[in-house]
């Protein structure tokens, strides 16, 4: 049998206008052991039980009219007891009769079941349905009443309702569930169609849009922009500060783009650090150059991110409906080859598309896969640039710089290849390369009887936080045989700066193998007195943009000066690079600089070259004071 969830509600309504019947049904359901004792006997000769189990008490009320009858069902409803069952009598003159109390009671409470009590038979069920929708809460009970009928009805018809509020409640329970359950759903699609971090719609839901779009601007023949927007070398403020901080940034550079463009135009996360901005109606070109240069304004505006007021460029691509395409592909492919065309000429620019971008696109894609296969086919290759004692004029030290002998290009220098490896992942393959190399070379010169010197080897952002570097650097000194205080690190300032206290843990790990550590391209970064004092390294590395105009521009002058000063002050050598001609070197020497690097001395040249160099090197002449 079914388990009910509450308890019975037993509460029975007696209509009636004849006292009499009142007491007869008092008798029957609110029994007491010696007046239902009989009773009691007949159910247990009938079912083997009592079909209305001896505890069973009925709660009954009285009513002598219909309308009586309603007020007390409406008084029940109110406070919230309502009758399970009513009997009712079918003829109660001078007031309403059976049906139409029926009629009345049903208005208020549509529950409520009946027992309507007749000993006539001139209503026949077709009248009675005519008049009521009887559905299945109405019985009749036949004039003279049989007491255990009545308490088999009012058992049954009390339990009955009891189990359709339970049946009700469940319902109301699963309705419940299934609301929550399509809230859920619609929130997970949220995902699907929305970027988390900044709240724009994705790429999936731009698809459909701009497909919208376009077929609006097609019906009004009308033009249509999309513009594609990337970031410019997003990923050095990732690396160099953190995810945190790009993810700060990325969510700023979001609501600029939202704030910048018309609500009828919508912008969207594309990728990591690409966006775009579909721009319905547009009149004249002029109007979507105008547009493109709200945007990249509002990119370059400085962000206080992680305690930095940080400003980021961005370069952005124009294709226009119907001249550059039809279909929503087409048109934010063509965007976008003109956003990495900008991208490579002059970031922080704009451009619309023009057919030929294609095909820089597609030299992009072929460089990219050469680079892939490079290391394989060892197409790479070190060159050294020397390192002098400005004092001695003696070579102390040489950096190893890369180059990449490419197929049908000949030899492809760093800048351009760099940037590229750091994006698609292959510079920890290629730095690994260039350490062992440069480590090898070190050892094959010095068994080669030429006097020892310090070899320096760039390190990129990315290597840097490698969770294996050190362990890969003391190894590969083991592997190479070089001693570590031969070997030098350059690492530029902006690695230095991001997620400082990791940081200072991995340079120490780094000076403890006793490798040097040296500062590059030092006075462009964003470093403070107080952080250069947590960092062990050895060197400063002017970078060459002040060592170039220092004969022109004072302010240049001032700062390499400083350098040198701020350098003696912090016990730490300072080399200048890029020293290209006489004057620059005799202020570098009246300002104490002890070294210099430059193609005053001599450009980075191939091993052998370097290796003729180094043995001359004592006799390098220095211009006197
Ligand atoms: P950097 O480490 O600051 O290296 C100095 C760059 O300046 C080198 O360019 C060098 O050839 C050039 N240079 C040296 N003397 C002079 C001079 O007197 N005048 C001028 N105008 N330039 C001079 P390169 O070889 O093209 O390297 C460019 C950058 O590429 C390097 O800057 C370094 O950041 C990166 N790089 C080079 N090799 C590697 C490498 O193996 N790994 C990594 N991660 N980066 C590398
Ligand atoms: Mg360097
Ligand atoms: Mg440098």
């Amino acid at each position: 049998m079914m388990a009910l969830a509450g308890p019975l509600n037993r509460r029975i309504l007696i209509v009636d206008d004849t006292e009499g019947i009142h007491e007869d049904f008092r008798k029957i359901l609110v029994p007491t052991a010696l007046a239902n004792s009989d009773l009691h006997s007949a159910e247990m000769a009938l079912f083997g039980s009592p079909a209305s189990a001896v505890q069973e008490r009925f709660i009954l009320d009285s009513a002598y009219q219909g309308q009586e009858a309603l007020a007390m069902v409406q008084a029940a409803q109110d406070r919230d007891a309502p009758y399970a069952v009513a009997f009712i009598d079918m003829r109660m003159p001078p007031g309403w009769d059976g049906l139409e109390t029926i009629e009345q009671l049903w208005r208020i409470a549509p529950k409520l079941q009946i027992a309507l009590c007749t000993a006539y038979s001139d209503y026949s069920w077709e009248d009675m349905a005519e008049r009521l929708d009887l559905g299945d809460r109405l019985l009749i009970l036949k004039k003279p009443f049989d007491a255990i009928e009545i308490r088999q009805m009012a058992s049954a018809l009390t339990c009955k309702w009891q189990l359709a509020q339970d049946a009700a409640s469940k319902m109301r329970d699963l309705e419940r569930t299934i609301e929550e359950r399509v809230q859920e759903l619609l929130s997970v699609s949220r995902l699907l169609y929305y970027d988390v971090l900044t709240g724009l719609p994705n790429s999936t839901l731009l698809g459909d849009r701009l497909t919208q779009s376009l077929s609006q601007s097609r019906r009004h023949d009308c033009t249509l922009a999309v513009m594609f927007l990337g970031l410019d070398r997003f990923k050095r403020i990732n690396n160099g500060l953190g995810h945190p901080a790009g993810d700060q940034m990325l969510k700023h550079v979001a609501q600029c783009l939202v704030a910048t463009v018309r609500d009828s135009d919508s912008v969207f996360r594309y990728g990591s650090d690409e966006f775009v901005v579909i721009l319905g109606d547009i009149q004249h070109p002029q109007q979507t150059r105008r547009i493109a240069e709200k945007l990249l304004a509002a990119v370059n505006t400085p962000h206080s991110v992680a305690g930095h007021d940080l400003t980021v460029t961005a370069s952005l691509g124009i294709s226009l409906y119907p001249e550059d395409g039809f279909d929503a592909m087409t048109l934010i492919k063509n965007a976008e080859t003109a956003m990495r065309n900008i991208k490579d000429c002059g970031p922080n620019d704009f451009s619309f598309f023009i057919e030929d971008m294609n095909l820089r696109a597609h030299q992009q894609q072929t460089l990219e896969t050469g680079l892939r296969l490079a290391l394989q086919r060892d197409e790479f290759v070190l060159h050294y640039q020397p390192k002098l004692d400005l004092n001695t004029g003696q070579v102390v030290g040489a950096e190893a710089l890369v180059r990449w002998h490419r197929p049908d290009h000949g030899l492809v220098y760093p800048g351009q290849f760099i940037p590229l490896a750091e994006d698609c992942g292959l510079i920890v393959a290629l730095s690994q390369w260039v350490l062992n190399r440069a480590c090898q070379q070190a050892r094959a010169w010095q068994r080669q009887g030429l006097a020892p010197i310090c070899m320096a080897v760039n390190v990129s952002a990315i290597d840097f936080r490698q969770r294996d570097f050190v362990q890969r650097l003391s190894r590969t000194l083991s592997e190479t045989g070089l001693a570590p205080t031969l070997l030098e690190l350059e690492i530029t300032e902006s690695v230095l700066m991001q997620n400082v206290e990791a940081t200072v843990a991995t340079l120490q790990a780094i000076k403890q193998l006793g490798v040097r550590l040296a500062i590059d391209d030092f006075g462009t970064g964003y470093s403070s007195l107080s952080y250069l004092q947590k960092f062990p390294v050895d060197v400063l590395k002017i970078d060459q943009s002040f060592v170039r105009d220092l004969s022109t521009d004072s302010n240049d002058a001032k700062l390499v000066s400083s350098i040198i000063d701020l350098g003696r002050s912090l016990n730490l050598s300072i080399i200048a690079e890029g020293v290209e001609t006489a004057e620059q070197l005799a202020f570098l020497k009246r300002h104490h600089c002890e070294e210099g690097q430059g193609y005053y001395f001599s450009k980075a040249v191939a091993a052998e070259e370097f290796a003729r160099y180094l043995a001359d090197s004592p006799h390098l002449q220095t211009p006197p004071l």
